[in-house]
């Protein structure tokens, strides 16, 4: 906090789009009045001893103020180069990654009212990264499940599904095949579930869902999905394509020592520098982060605004088949706000 009561949040602007979108939500956070500061750091990644990390000074500012909002990174292409999306994943032990993908009136998709909220185990399962070769012609790759991570991820899935006011956790699992790895996280998700006993416990195998939600998505909308990682991966991307692609969906990875909320969208090399990058996704996260941190009455007056812009239609953005600059966009916003 700073000295006057206002909390400090790391801001990691990103690359490509990154800054323009970033300064969007910090001129809408500045037109609300949101009590926050915001402490700008560069995440470009550092070579040190042969690995990939994060600058200290980003170290330090997220370790410091737990929450962070970040735009998006280029992936350096080429050896020796780790994601820097993986390493902020692992540094900081974010194991809850929650993706909730919602109809934006105005953006017409095959679906309406679609509100689902997915919950991914962010840490191990399949990408626990330990794969080698038996012989030639011959490679295991192993899935990691443990009843630790398991059971934190489900808990922070009933805390959501309790905060959010859904009444069902739904575990999305293969526990028929992987009898033992899925198994455990479904054992552990029932586990938990009887300290929530305001909240039912289902489940449901991947597959169904998949089927099901194509057919008729709003079938989960009183549900919260949690799942193991790789599931969660493909899963919640079907989620963002059925609401009309990765350009309008925020998502927050939780963590015990902090929690980082992004667009999930990329760069957008093709129109970085042009102020046409529609500023949503990282809108949305950043209201997911006020939701976080309980500021919860700033966070309906950006939503409502957002929301209000896209559905009025005067001031859309090129990927939503506007013409509005992204300059523009975020000047209707403001308007639009709820003490405006
Ligand atoms: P991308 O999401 O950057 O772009 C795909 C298409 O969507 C482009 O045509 C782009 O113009 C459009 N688009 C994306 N966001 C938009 C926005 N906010 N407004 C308007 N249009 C938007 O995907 P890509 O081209 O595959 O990746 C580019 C770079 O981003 C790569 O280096 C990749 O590694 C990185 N990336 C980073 C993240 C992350 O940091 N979370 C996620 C995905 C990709």
């Amino acid at each position: 906090y700073t000295q006057d009561g206002k909390r400090i949040v790391t801001l990691i602007p990103g690359d490509g789009i990154g800054p323009e979108i970033s300064k969007s939500v910090v001129d809408i956070f500045e037109a609300e009045g949101v009590p926050i500061v915001w402490e700008s750091v560069n995440v470009t990644p550092v070579l040190k001893d042969g690995k990939t990390t994060i600058p200290e000074d980003a170290l330090d500012s997220v370790n410091k103020n737990k929450v962070a909002l970040k735009g998006p990174l280029a992936t350096p292409i080429g050896k020796g180069h780790v994601s820097m999306n993986l390493t902020l994943r692992r540094t900081f032990d974010l194991f809850a990654n929650v993706r909730p993908c919602k109809s934006i009136i105005g953006y017409k998709t095959p679906f309406d009212n679609v509100d689902t909220v997915l919950i991914r185990e962010n840490t191990e399962g399949e990408y626990s990264g330990i794969e080698h070769s038996v012989v030639p012609g011959v490679v295991q790759s192993i899935k990691l499940i443990t009843e630790e991570a398991s059971r934190r991820v489900a808990t922070y899935a009933f805390e959501y599904a309790r905060a959010i006011g859904r009444g069902t956790v739904l575990v999305v699992h293969k526990a028929n095949i992987q009898k033992l790895s899925d198994g455990l996280f479904l054992s552990v998700a029932k586990d938990v579930s009887q300290d929530y006993p305001d909240i039912k416990i289902e489940e449901a195998l991947l597959d169904r869902v998949c089927l099901q939600i194509v057919q008729d998505p709003t079938q989960f909308n009183h549900v919260v999905m949690v799942m193991p990682n790789l599931y969660g991966d493909i899963l919640s991307d079907l989620g963002a394509g059925l609401i009309g692609g990765l350009g309008l969906t925020p998502s927050g990875n939780i963590g015990q020592k902090a929690s980082i909320f992004e667009s999930v969208h990329g760069t957008a090399p093709d129109i970085a520098g042009k102020d046409l990058a529609n500023p949503t996704a990282l809108l949305l996260s950043a209201v997911m982060m006020l939701r976080h941190m309980k500021m919860d009455h700033h966070a309906d007056s950006i939503q409502n605004a957002v929301l209000k812009t896209i559905a009025e239609g005067k001031a859309r953005t090129g990927d939503l088949g506007g013409k509005a600059t992204n300059t523009q966009f975020t000047q209707a916003v403001i308007s639009h706000l709820a003490k405006h």
